[in-house]
């Protein structure tokens, strides 16, 4: 098996294990072109390694690839399927280390982060193999007596999965999964700013044995043309993207000819709404993990902070301590609990919109300014800005940084209208100890996901997904299978 590995890719921890060509019909190889592209380390801008660099033409062979395994693959048997994600969901258990290692080298966040996400990411791969298994139909009599019907499920066929650069292996694994436990193939598209944990895992499946051309990873520089490519192929039934509102609509657009079905997990806003009745105490913990986690660089991070007037000072004031707290380094530096953003364009955006709010007349609580400069260019020192004035562009953006927005309400109901007043609807959280004002909040608010006393949601058992601009469809769960097949009825003259 050609590897491609490169001398800049012995900088990886375990590297030489780290495949750097691309997989395409069980083979790894150079993309047509022989072309390369840099994949850099966050917190240093040191090239860390070169990859593949795929164009159309490896777009064609990957989807020859995905096309031609799709009828032996959807015809295995359902043990077969969930034998061989239970096998990786093993050896990325058994390779957590360095799957983590690889993490936080190419996308930043701190060691402890990424060993959560590699656990997480297992997650979806253990959940899919137990769901592979239990995919059922439905047999009814014809109300009128002179048919029976008999309803099933079909894998949709080869998939076109395009996932984001923040969490680099859970976001694949969340498509991957229920998609081969369907019996889908896949053409996997991973982040250009994070290839390596895709071709890491693409490594482990073909050890594990998965079959040639079930999964093809094409890594690549050039996602527009790449993906336009796929999505005009006849044989592509299905787009799974995870990424941004703006690139979700682009992508709608691009399978609307070939009436594809798709699946949107897009950008959020959510809001975090703490009434008056809160346990002030387990909002700041719950604030901390919903705004801080991944560097604020989550589709579910805090972006706004609604808070109850009565509480606001005590919310603000821990929440402040806590900030301040925040070691701000390099994501394998033990000591470090806050990373690199993910590029310094990213932190530059997240600090223009800090900047964009101070200027609107929100009040500085924590600034990013204050205290030791960052390591590199790429980092930010957290900040909290309180009072902040619903005209800031912070208030409708995705701030994707460790920034906090407090917006204070007297009412519950101002307190939700605040909440809902965002085209996002991907996740809210609401902490009160009022039993039936959280079951109001959870009927009212207009997200996918809710959190109540709790700042984070995902579960590889749960459905996670939006409303509003924040998508279309469901990951994880029972529901997240459904996304890749199709139901088939037949109807069969009721035995003479
Ligand atoms: P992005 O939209 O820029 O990129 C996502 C993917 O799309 C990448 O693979 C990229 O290469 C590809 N892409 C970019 N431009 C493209 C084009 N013109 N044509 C085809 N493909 C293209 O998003 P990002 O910056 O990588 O990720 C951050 C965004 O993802 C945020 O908005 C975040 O909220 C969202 N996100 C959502 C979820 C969710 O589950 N809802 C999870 C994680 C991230």
């Amino acid at each position: 098996m050609q590897q491609g590995t490169d001398a800049a890719g012995q900088r990886i921890a375990g590297a030489a294990r780290t495949p750097t060509g691309m997989l395409v019909g069980g083979e790894w190889r150079e993309s047509r072109e022989g072309a390369r592209f840099p994949v850099l380390d966050p917190a240093t801008g040191e090239v860390i390694a070169t990859v593949a660099d795929a164009g159309v033409e490896d777009a064609a062979d990957a989807m020859d690839a995905a096309a031609a395994a799709f009828p032996r693959w959807s015809a295995a048997s359902p043990r077969r399927r969930a034998a061989l994600l239970h096998d990786v969901f093993t050896a990325v258990h058994d390779r957590a280390e360095e799957f983590a290692a690889l993490v936080t080298l190419e996308m930043g966040k701190p060691l402890a982060e990424s060993r959560a996400e590699v656990a997480y990411a297992a997650d979806f791969l253990r959940w899919y193999s137990e769901e592979a298994v239990r995919l059922t139909g439905t047999f009814r009599t014809a109300p009128g007596g002179a048919a029976r019907h008999l309803t099933l499920n079909r894998p949709v066929g080869p998939c076109l999965l395009v996932t984001p650069w923040n969490f680099p292996l859970a976001m694949i694994t969340r498509k991957v999964a229920p998609a081969l436990a369907a019996g889908c193939t896949v053409v996997l598209k991973p982040a250009e700013e994070t290839p390596l944990s895709a071709l890491l895992l693409a490594r482990v499946m073909a050890e594990a044995g998965l079959p040639a051309g079930v999964v093809n990873v094409l890594s690549t520089s050039r996602p527009g043309p790449l993906v336009e490519a796929v999505l005009g192929d006849r044989r592509i039934r299905k787009l799974s993207f995870t990424g941004s509102t703006e690139v979700g609509r682009r992508l709608l657009a691009l399978a609307a000819p070939g009436v594809l079905r798709t699946s949107m997990e897009l950008g959020g806003n959510a809001p975090f709404v703490v009434f008056d009745d809160a346990d002030v105490d387990a909002a700041v913990e719950g604030a901390v993990a919903a705004k801080l986690r991944n560097g604020g660089q989550s589709c579910v991070a805090a972006n706004r902070f609604i808070v109850a007037d009565s509480v606001a000072p005590r919310f603000v004031g821990g929440l402040a301590e806590r900030l301040r707290a925040q070691v701000v380094g390099p994501g394998d530096d033990p000591r470090s609990t806050l990373g690199p953003l993910i590029s310094q364009a990213q932190r530059d955006r997240a600090a223009g919109l800090v900047d964009d709010a101070v200027a609107h007349g929100a009040e500085p609580v924590v600034h990013y300014g204050e205290g030791a400069a960052g390591p590199g260019d790429a980092f930010l020192r957290p900040v909290l800005l309180d009072r902040v004035p619903p005209s800031a562009e912070i208030a409708r953006k995705e701030i994707f940084g460790p920034a906090a927005a407090v917006y204070r309400f007297s009412t519950e109901e101002e307190g939700l209208a605040l909440a809902n007043d965002t085209r996002s609807g991907l996740v809210g959280y609401v902490y009160t100890r009022d039993l039936d004002r959280a079951v109001r909040a959870i009927e009212a608010l207009e997200c996918g996901m809710v959190g109540v006393n709790r700042g984070h949601v995902s579960d590889a058992s749960a459905p996670f997904g939006g409303v509003k601009e924040s998508g279309l469809g469901r990951e994880g769960g029972e529901i997240g299978v459904q996304e890749y097949l199709e139901t088939r009825y037949a109807s069969i003259a009721a035995p003479a």
